[in-house]
């Protein structure tokens, strides 16, 4: 029993939505299918804000969706089966109805692959419904007569500016406590506020994200701090003792009262990456984490130097540690953690600026990363000025000038 707004009632109008999403959804409909645009696009869209992408879902099953568009459709196979329609450089995804509840599912019939085989994983429209995550993110519109059905409270839950859980929260957590990571993502991203109910079994549901494969918590961590509202995300990370589990050990370090520099330096590279983001530029996994590991990286170095190791080998040591207890939750990718890495490395090199050593360093492929990141570093008070302010006079000068910042800095 949904409730039907009807065309005339709501501010979706098919010229918000894009050329492959209407392709996907009038070549459903003529076939005969039905074809509904759901979650984040239909969400944004009555918010007012432009969809990162156009979720599409229907009662054709993904091999009559490949059938229908052919040329352009290929079938993928996740956790259940979709269909990717492709239009140019857009990418539609193609849902089938699902049914039952994802714990269901996840016990059912599976290939030696780990893929869903099972047809009763399909359900009606409202089952699908019913197994989606937030209710604002379970508005469908109808491609057949351009209305919005609402089987929970979504769009009241849109107009109050509340995220909501469909169904009992501690059970949906439990299901998939991944969840609980985009409860807090669609929070801070939207700046609404999770109603008491989905805040309250966080506490106890939380430890369930630690058997939540790495890689999956790491696609959501870049979407969670890589996607322009990345600060937001990290405080009420915190805030609901998510973090902790994500990052344990740079949790125990920001509680170090001597870190506060450390502090400072990963809400200013959360800012930055924000600030980035919203102007369209890129950013990079490599330096997130190079930011959001520095407490913890901190923190060992120092234990590892206080033992007597030197610098390089104790940061070596601490860095090759730190991303194997991290990987424990989150796996960095080798592509991210080894120029994560050579940030750090950098970091000492620019101390050393005697005879050819600066020139060398300037041409280090990595060398603008680790240099915004000893800028980083200044600004949040770990080191003065004067280092990141010779590197810039340095970048800048002509050759003359250069011989001269060298002979200077002996
Ligand atoms: P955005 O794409 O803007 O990040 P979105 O809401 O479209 O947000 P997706 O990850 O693209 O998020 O998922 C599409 C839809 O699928 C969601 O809106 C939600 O209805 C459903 N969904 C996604 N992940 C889950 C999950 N873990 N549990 C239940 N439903 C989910
Ligand atoms: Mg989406």
């Amino acid at each position: 029993s949904a409730r039907v707004i009807p065309r005339t009632e709501h501010e979706i109008s098919r010229r918000q939505l894009s050329y492959g999403a209407l392709q996907v959804l009038n070549g459903l409909h003529r076939a005969g299918f039905q074809a509904y645009l759901v979650g984040g696009s239909v969400r944004d869209l009555l918010l007012g804000r432009e969809p990162k992408d156009f979720d599409v879902a229907t009662d054709a099953r993904p091999e009559q969706v490949r059938k229908l568009f052919r040329r352009n459709a290929r079938l993928i196979g996740r956790r259940f089966i979709l269909a990717h329609v492709q239009f140019g450089e857009e990418i539609i995804e193609v849902a089938t109805f699902r049914g039952g509840s994802a714990e269901q599912q996840d016990a059912g019939e599976r290939s030696a692959s780990g893929r869903i085989l099972a047809d009763n994983s399909y359900g009606s429209l409202e089952e699908d419904a019913r197994r989606r995550d937030l209710t604002a993110n379970a508005l469908y519109y109808n491609i057949a007569d351009r209305s919005i059905l609402d089987f929970s409270t979504g769009l009241e839950d849109l107009r109050a500016g509340r995220l909501r859980m469909i169904g009992d929260p501690r059970t949906r957590y439990s299901e998939d406590p991944v969840r609980m990571l985009r409860a807090v993502r669609f929070a801070a991203k939207l700046g609404f506020r999770l109603d008491e109910a989905a805040q309250e079994p966080m506490a106890e549901c939380r430890s369930l994200l630690g058997e939540v494969p790495p890689a999956r918590l790491f696609d959501e961590t870049l979407k969670l701090f890589l996607t322009g509202h990345g600060l937001a995300s990290f405080e009420l990370l915190r805030q609901h003792g998510l973090f902790a589990i994500l990052f344990p050990t740079v949790e125990a370090a920001l509680a170090e009262d001597a870190l506060e520099p450390s502090r400072r330096l990963l809400q200013l590279a959360l800012e930055g990456t924000d600030e980035r983001v919203v102007a369209g530029k890129s950013v990079t996994p490599a330096f997130l984490f190079a930011a959001l590991l520095w407490p913890a990286l901190q923190i060992q170095c120092a234990t590892r130097e206080s033992a007597g190791e030197s610098p390089a080998l104790a940061l070596q040591r601490a860095a090759a540690e730190l991303l194997q207890e991290a990987s424990g939750r989150v796996t960095v990718p080798r592509r991210f953690s080894l120029p994560m890495r050579e940030i750090w490395d950098l970091q000492a090199r620019f101390q050393r600026r005697g005879g050819r050593r600066p020139y060398a360093l300037l041409a280090h492929p990595r060398f603008r990363a680790a240099f915004d990141f000893l800028e980083l570093r200044s600004r949040a008070g770990e080191i003065s000025a004067a280092l990141p302010q010779w590197w810039l006079a340095f970048q800048e000068a002509d050759h003359g000038a250069r011989e001269a910042l060298v002979a200077q800095a002996r």
